[in-house]
């Protein structure tokens, strides 16, 4: 077994970056596959913190090779800022662990500043995007204008590009949303500013480094960005990234076939949040809901807003199981759910007064869906420090059972805080 997909199963934020960081031992190459900079994945090592937006979450284990694929968008300017202190910090003493594709497109300023003006212009029914640009460079990629990070080394081709996207790029500006036009020559000024930093990363071509690690039996993890739920064609569109965030997108994002993939992890939360705009059944407008937020300190990485929170919510994940083919679970945050009298589930939805069990993908019916709760008896044992899964509370278990048995997947890694060490029961990842 050689190539794992690590997944969100719901609207992000689920502690991918500790899963990643956590399995990176194991692992000879990170692959990065999709999203920018609008991805925070916090990892904390003997009580640091490093928050990496655009570097693939392997980066901490010296010995693990990061690839940052074609199908993600760089933010060229985050991405040196996260390099710098990395380095800062020890970490990437050799560059040679990192690899930028030369097909990946670039994320310049006028992407973002593209961003927050639609949603501004868009007012009170603003998607709640990160405002990093993440979709105008999307956009730009599919109208086949974008600027790839090969670009960025050839002035002249750089010189061309820019022209023919910033004339569109520049009207719409100005003309629409009444802002200020773009000067190119800061542009490439910027750029060249930072191209020597940025070269001892290029990579001609990823899928074939890729490939030929495969070939070698070496171990491939493959990180996945934002949630199943945020996914730009199964999400609740259309409130939703703009790059596809499901197990597919691994392949499609790094050239990969996939019968190559030998397993897909999906990373839950004991319970729900979600930042931004947009549908949400279990949310939960009480105190139980402020608990959450609080002891779960659901603060959005990149972009610091609150989250909303709510109850695990068995029918949106049974849809992520199914439409990322998801071979095992890893449980996050249980610790947080300590100290409650009932923790709640949702089995299934209520929808124009009956009870259904598969997830309405239309935002119209997601709306308007009532959760069905089951409330399962809580714990009070506090379990950050329990290190042996036997020491767990019998009633966490039991809720934990309960998942395992409303899914049919075996929960694969329980964590009950954000250190490495507060792991409980990870099995190795590619067996
Ligand atoms: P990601 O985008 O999926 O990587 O998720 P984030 O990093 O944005 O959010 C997860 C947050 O939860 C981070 O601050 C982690 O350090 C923290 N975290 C991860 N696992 C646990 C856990 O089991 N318990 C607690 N209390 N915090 C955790």
């Amino acid at each position: 077994m050689s190539a794992v997909i690590v997944v969100g199963s719901q609207w992000g934020d689920e502690g991918k970056g500790k899963v990643i960081d956590f399995f990176s031992a194991q692992a000879d190459f990170v692959v990065r596959y999709q999203g920018g900079a609008n991805a925070g994945h916090t990892i904390v090592v003997d009580g640091k913190k490093t928050v990496l937006h655009l570097v693939p979450s392997g980066i901490l284990h010296p010995k693990t090779k990061c690839i940052i694929a074609n199908g993600v968008v760089l933010d060229v300017n985050s991405f040196a800022e996260e390099v710098r202190a990395l380095k800062l910090t020890g970490y990437l003493k050799d560059s040679t662990q990192l690899m930028v594709s030369d097909a990946v497109s670039v994320i310049l300023p006028y992407h973002r500043q593209l961003d927050q003006a639609r949603e501004k212009a868009l007012g009170a029914d603003k998607i709640g995007t990160t405002g990093r640009g993440i979709g105008p460079a999307y956009e730009e990629r599919a109208g086949r204008k974008a600027i790839l990070f090969g670009d960025i080394f050839d002035d002249e081709r750089l010189k061309e590009k820019l022209q023919s996207t910033l004339q569109e790029k520049n009207f719409l500006l100005e003309k629409f949303y009444g802002e200020k036009p773009i000067e190119i020559d800061e542009i490439i000024r910027n750029i060249k500013v930072l191209r020597e930093e940025l070269k001892p990363f290029r990579t001609a071509d990823t899928s074939l480094v890729i490939h030929q690690a495969l070939k070698a039996g070496k171990k491939v993890l493959f990180e996945g960005a934002q949630g199943t739920l945020l996914d730009l064609f199964h999400g609740t569109y259309p409130f939703v990234t703009s790059s596809s965030t499901i197990a597919g997108s691994a392949c499609i994002g790094s050239g990969v076939g996939p019968c190559e993939i030998d397993k897909v992890i999906g990373i839950t939360k004991a319970y729900a949040t979600r930042v931004g705009e947009g549908p949400f059944p279990t949310e939960l407008f009480n105190q139980t809901g402020d608990l959450l937020q609080h002891k779960g300190n659901e603060f959005g990485a990149t972009t610091g807003r609150k989250r909303r929170c709510g109850w695990l919510d068995l029918v949106a994940l049974r849809y992520a199981i199914r439409i990322n083919g998801i071979t095992h679970l890893a449980m996050m945050k249980l610790d947080v759910l300590s100290g409650m009298d009932e923790v709640g589930v949702c089995v299934a939805y209520e929808l124009n007064g009956e009870v259904i069990r598969e997830m309405p993908t239309s935002y119209a019916l997601l709306s308007k869906v009532k959760p069905v709760i089951k409330m399962l008896s809580g714990w009070t044992d506090e379990l950050e420090k329990i290190t042996d899964i036997k020491d767990l509370p019998m009633n966490s278990r039991r809720y934990m059972d309960f998942i395992n048995a409303e899914t049919g997947l075996p929960i694969d890694m329980i964590s009950v805080g954000p250190g490495r060490e507060q792991t409980l029961w990870a099995k190795p990842l590619f067996s």
